[in-house]
């Protein structure tokens, strides 16, 4: 199983989704959205990996735009 690091097409908040999942909900803004859509920041295989990655994306103030 991939696990993808992306951000929410509406509020720019990161989440993790598995990558054959088409579409997931936005904890921040609470909208479903197209996960083909999104802006993919990494992906692993391991979940433990994309965690961490998720907690640096949320800490960091890296500019996405
Ligand atoms: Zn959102």
């Amino acid at each position: 199983m991939i696990y993808v690091v992306l951000l929410c097409p509406f509020c720019k908040s990161p989440r993790i989704v598995r990558a054959n999942q088409k579409t997931a909900l936005c904890y921040t803004c609470n909208r479903r959205f197209n996960t083909l859509n999104c802006r993919k920041l990494y992906s692993s295989d391991n979940l433990k990996v994309a965690m961490e990655m998720l907690k640096k994306v949320k800490t960091s103030r890296w500019n996405y735009f």
